[in-house]
């Protein structure tokens, strides 16, 4: 029977709940470094000129009309996210040994192989799902509603500011044989820091050698350092290594469409004489299950991203619009870190600033001195101390340093 009583009040989600007292805020200088969506240097959302152009044609286009799409998406759609994750040359897709679905961005792709793996993944031994600690804070519920038991792997160091590879290192070392090893592909939310290639191919080495099973989660590809092959180099090196892997794929912020919701789902099964077999097989559940979860995706972002990624020249144009956000956050960061040590005076005492990358800068400040920092200078960040860059302009990045140099001392 249902009983009210049995349902629980839920806490509020932390980042979203961030926003509503940033909004209700009426002090003038406020500044909101919590949500993860670029602003442009006048702290307004960016509708990247490119995605105008291809609206202007979509807009244009006479037979376009309201249809479902089909359960995997528009096909071009997803072809072409393909090529862009694992490169156009990429064996696995010379091989047809890829299955790609389009999903409700990178949340929906990463639930949608969360539930893949929680009904097809042999866990004989209840293999766990390892995340880096910490990690974007929906992956602990997301995979937690598919019901896939949880562990941690460490990877921030609180003293460098930066990597603990060793500790990750040791952790997917000795996770169980074939435990599945979730992996930022780029721009690691929340902490801004990544592994080095000869990190990657190490860690490639354990994984292979403890028969893990790696997914990636890819949401900033192009964001993070302005160069889209730059940003897949991991992805692409485990797929050359022959690994059997899945991606989840979001174009909410390389392309600005977080509410359109665009992203895909891959699925790569390793290279082998029946490997068009085993992909058909995995395809056909996946469209199983995207069926009773969505039917089948929104069509809107997915036309627009799908324009754009197959037009050279409207693709040309992606790349420069891509240069123009991640360059400003880079710029952002410099001059950050640069007011920082001109107020303390002591050089490279925020290096870690510069040396992460992405959205997202994993600060180092407290609990504590975040919430001193909300209410002296109404500054909002999580309470985790990560700051969204993309907060930061030119007319407020004094004020922040201001406000953060103050809180340390
Ligand atoms: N994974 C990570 C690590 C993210 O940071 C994000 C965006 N916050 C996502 C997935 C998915 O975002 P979206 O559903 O908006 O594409």
């Amino acid at each position: 029977v249902f009983s009210s009583d049995n349902v629980p009040q839920a806490p509020e989600d932390p980042l979203f709940g961030l926003m509503a007292a940033y909004r209700k805020d009426t002090f003038e200088k406020k500044v909101d470094l919590g949500i993860g969506a670029y602003r442009d240097d006048n702290a307004k959302p960016w509708v990247l000129p490119v995605v105008k152009k291809a609206e202007g044609i979509l807009q244009k286009d006479p037979n376009l009309n309201h249809e479902y799409l089909p359960i995997a998406g528009l096909a071009e759609f997803t072809s072409a996210a393909q090529k862009l994750m694992l490169g156009a040359e990429s064996p696995a897709i010379k091989e047809k040994r890829v299955a790609s679905f389009q999903t409700i961005s990178g949340t929906g792709a990463v639930h949608l192989g969360g539930l893949f793996l929680s009904k097809f993944y042999l866990r004989p031994n209840d293999q766990p799902i390892y995340f880096s600690s910490p990690t974007w804070a929906n992956h602990n519920q997301i995979f937690s509603n598919v019901n896939l038991p949880i562990k941690t792997y460490p990877y921030f160091s609180p003293q460098t500011k930066g990597l603990d590879y060793d500790g990750m290192r040791a952790a997917v070392e000795s996770a169980p044989e074939g435990s599945i090893i979730l992996l930022h592909a780029c721009a690691h939310n929340p902490t801004g820091v990544d592994l080095t290639h000869a990190q990657w191919a190490d860690i490639a080495k354990v994984i292979r050698a403890k028969s893990h099973f790696p997914f990636f989660d890819c949401a900033y590809q192009g964001f993070a350092s302005g160069d889209l092959e730059h940003d897949a180099w991991a992805v692409r090196y485990f797929v050359e290594q022959g690994f059997e892997l899945c991606i989840a794929q979001s174009f909410a912020k390389n392309f600005g469409l977080y509410g359109e919701r665009a992203g895909a789902f891959h699925f790569v099964t390793g290279p082998g004489p029946d490997a068009q077999n085993t992909i058909g097989r995995i395809a056909s559940q996946l469209a199983i299950l995207q069926r009773s979860e969505i039917s089948n995706p929104p069509a809107y972002g997915a036309r627009i991203a799908s324009l754009v990624l197959n037009d050279r020249e409207l693709f040309q144009e992606w790349e420069e619009n891509l240069r123009t956000m991640s360059g400003r956050i880079i710029d952002m960061r410099k001059a950050l870190r640069g007011k920082l040590e001109e107020l303390n005076g002591k050089e490279g005492s925020w290096k870690h600033i510069t040396e992460q990358i992405g959205m997202f800068s994993f600060t180092g400040l407290s609990e504590k001195q975040v919430l001193k920092i909300r209410e002296d200078a109404h500054i909002y960040m999580t309470k985790n101390g990560r700051i969204s860059m993309a907060g930061a302009n030119t007319g407020n990045v004094e004020y922040i340093a201001q406000a953060m140099d103050k809180v340390v001392r």
